[in-house]
């Protein structure tokens, strides 16, 4: 049984983070940060683009900004067990550029399967201050999901739904994955426009 605390672990927030502003080893704040006491559950809340913060993860949040050791920044960025806003507040920390690319774009590659683009950039824009490398970041989750797009596409297509777009030759139609080619179906032009059955006129 924990007979005492210490004072990072204070329920007082400021307490807390006081408590973490007078930790004086890159090894202590390292550990505060992995630390894994229940009462530091996750908790993160989005009202416009400002992300609110648990007690327990503003106490690790702290603990990052006062890291400096690129080593130990690296190891809590690459730690999957970590929550992803700790390991992108640690990236924000480590001063190599090529290194910062690599580990957002992993890091985007595994948000991606759960969190809407948006959310995922507003995460990066708050820690990463490198402009080109939040641009990269961008261009990376907008061509993952035309690659979704166009994969989901292509099934479609394989099993006969295709993707008719009108062309030049106004009686015809194309589809813009396999290129087959049909009449322009006049009912079904009319259906769509207006939602009534012409034959059922
Ligand atoms: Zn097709």
């Amino acid at each position: 049984m924990e007979l005492f605390k210490p004072a990072w672990q204070s329920k007082n927030i400021d307490k807390a983070l006081d408590a973490v502003n007078k930790v004086n080893t890159q090894t202590q704040l390292f550990n505060i940060v992995m630390a894994s006491e229940e009462q530091f559950s996750w908790y993160r809340r989005y009202r416009g683009k400002k992300i609110f913060y648990s007690n327990s993860t503003q106490v690790k949040m702290r603990a990052i900004e006062r890291m400096t050791d690129q080593s130990l920044l690296a190891d809590i960025s690459q730690n999957s067990s970590v929550h992803e806003d700790l390991r992108i507040a640690a990236i924000g920390k480590l001063s190599d550029p090529a290194l910062v690319e690599k580990l957002c774009l992993e890091i985007a590659e595994e948000m991606k399967e759960y969190k809407v683009n948006s959310t995922i950039i507003a995460l990066f824009e708050s820690h990463i201050k490198n402009k080109k490398i939040i641009a990269g970041v961008k261009k990376y989750l907008h061509d993952a999901d035309k690659r979704k797009r166009d994969e989901y596409n292509r099934i479609r297509c394989s099993r006969g739904d295709h993707l008719w777009k009108n062309t030049s030759d106004s009686g015809k139609q194309r589809c813009s994955i396999c290129g087959a080619i049909r009449n322009i179906d006049l009912n079904e032009v009319w259906e769509m426009a207006t939602g009534i059955g012409r034959t059922g006129w």
